[in-house]
């Protein structure tokens, strides 16, 4: 990080200039989702009717402010930004997913994923790669990536070769509440020898291994057990006579708040103690994706058409579960909207449906929520958007998403 304050960096980093920038005062005495409110009613309100749809207010403080807090919390781990959770669309330099990263990047985190440029900060974490992947990996000098097949070692071999492989291990069950990636990815435990030989055969260097417990993370102790899996694997490497490693990846998975602080209690006694000897060598590193991005998103959409039935009421707004309520689909997210105009104190509410704009059916945001009587050009606004949501979301219906305004504010 450069001179002056965290924030200043953040600010004059490219991507994050470029894009729509707004300053607002945050009072100490508010609630942040309130400010953030405010915010989203002003920019309603300083807008073109044409330009009324769906947005994301991204809320750069609060990345400044999960920095500091890793820092703090993991200090001897470096977190590298997993792109895949709110990534950039290379094209469209105005986009906040863009100005996430260089957000991020700004910071000193490093980035998870093949983007030029910033290649030494850079681990393409994808264990199975395609070869044009591969051969882009190497003109833009990304130099690390994970692998757990044999098969990954020959192509790297022929496509990479200079390229440094960390082995990537099979994580603990049971430990995601978001379906288990486990068996997609993962050495077993008597895989690692017999994959760490198919490196040494072929020549291309293991300069460590990686797991990833899955995402996000319902039983710390997970990392633990996984620690145990990384150290059996640097001890294999060395009774088979290969340099030793010195990079230890402990991918992502972490969640903002009181989880996090609970994971880093468990990830730093599991270091010390499972790696304690080493430590001075090993470079310990970390892929967290939802812990910078989804607390630091707010979408704000719109009400755009409505149905009376007895007393049920339905409503259609203008981004749903093809747009970036994606999440509802890829990261089992429960939305939690509320009118952005607030509920007055005794308002009569109704068991509601929110249906998304596409005409799939399934494109269904809740049903049998309570809300106060909502009406076209309402506006409805969900918290914590960032992750696995814009990302992740399509053109499906003629409904794009990367059409979809993202404003980058800051308070000072
Ligand atoms: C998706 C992914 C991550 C990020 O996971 P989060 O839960 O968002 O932190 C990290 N590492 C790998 C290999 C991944 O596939």
């Amino acid at each position: 990080m450069g001179g002056g304050s965290p924030m200043q960096t953040v600010l004059s980093a490219p991507g994050v200039n470029d894009g729509k920038v707004v300053s607002f005062t945050l009072d100490a005495a508010t609630d942040e989702k309130d400010t953030v409110a405010g915010l989203i009613r002003s920019i309603i309100a300083t807008s073109s009717p044409a330009q009324r749809t769906a947005f994301h207010v991204f809320h750069i403080n609060t990345v400044v402010d999960l920095f500091s807090a890793w820092r703090r919390t993991l200090p001897d781990v470096r977190p590298y930004y997993a792109v895949k959770c709110n990534p950039d669309p290379a094209l469209d330099p105005g986009r906040a997913g863009r100005a996430g990263r260089r957000a991020v990047l700004a910071l000193g985190v490093g980035v998870g994923g093949i983007p030029p440029g910033a290649n030494r900060s850079n681990v393409y974490a994808n264990p199975c790669k395609a070869e044009p992947h591969l051969e882009y990996a190497a003109e833009a000098g990304v130099a690390l990536a994970t692998y757990d097949t044999e098969s990954e070692v020959a192509k790297v071999a022929r496509c990479h070769p200079r390229c440094e492989l960390l082995l990537r291990l099979k994580g603990p069950d049971g430990g995601t509440t978001g379906g288990d990636l486990m068996n997609k990815y993962g050495a077993h435990a008597h895989e690692v020898s017999p994959l760490l030989r198919a490196a040494q055969r072929a020549g291309v260097a293991v300069a460590g291994v990686s797991f990833h417990v899955g995402s996000p993370v319902s039983r710390v102790d997970v990392y633990r057990g996984a620690t145990n899996s990384a150290r059996a694997a640097f001890d294999a490497a060395v009774a088979l006579g290969m340099p030793p490693m010195r990079v230890l990846d402990i991918g992502g998975g972490f969640r903002a708040g009181a989880a996090f602080d609970e994971a880093a209690a468990v990830i730093n006694d599991a270091l010390a103690d499972v790696f304690g000897d080493l430590l001075p060598c090993v470079e310990v590193i970390a892929e967290p994706g939802r812990y910078f991005a989804e607390t630091a998103f707010t979408l704000a959409a719109r009400v755009i058409g409505k149905r009376v039935r007895g007393e049920a009421r339905e409503c259609w707004i203008d981004d749903g579960l093809y747009g970036s309520l994606n999440n509802v689909l890829m990261d089992h997210k429960v939305p939690r909207p509320r009118p952005l105009a607030g509920a007055c104190p005794g308002e009569k509410t109704y068991a509601s449906t929110v249906f998304g704009p596409t005409c799939d059916s399934r494109d269904l945001v809740v049903t049998g929520y309570q809300l106060p009587e909502m009406c076209v050009g309402d506006w409805l606004v969900f918290d914590n958007m960032g992750a696995y949501s814009t990302g992740a979301g399509s053109k499906f219906n003629g409904f794009d998403i990367s059409e979809m305004k993202i404003y980058v504010a800051y308070s000072s």
